[in-house]
């Protein structure tokens, strides 16, 4: 895996779609937690889907049986590396490079 660039400028872009593949996904208490690389500043985020939030609509639950079909609902994340990225704003909603991107549905 590629070493995290400190150096990316933060832009708020959105990315192409990136494989499921490279994100893990645990469940607990909070909700469904996704693990894996910013596509842009190869980044380590982790996002967490809280069960049941208000205003989003059909989110999709991943299931821990990997046996069960999983939803291909796609999901949006924010780059959360936690490096604020140089030209990042200080009222920006997320700490890290500015980048967006749908998780596709894991293989
Ligand atoms: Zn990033
Ligand atoms: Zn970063």
């Amino acid at each position: 895996m590629a070493e995290h660039d400190f150096t990316t400028p933060y832009v708020e872009q959105r990315l192409p779609d990136v494989p499921g593949a490279d994100y893990t996904r645990t469940e607990d208490d909070q909700g469904v937690r996704v693990v894996g690389p910013c596509p842009r500043c190869q980044g380590r985020t982790e996002t967490v889907w809280g069960h049941g939030l208000a205003g989003t609509g059909t989110k999709a639950i991943f299931r821990r049986n990997r046996s069960a079909p999983v939803d291909p609902v796609p999901e949006v994340h924010y780059c959360e590396c936690g490096y604020p990225h140089p030209g990042m704003a200080a009222n920006a909603p997320f700490t890290g490079c500015g980048a967006s991107w749908e998780i596709g549905a894991a293989p």
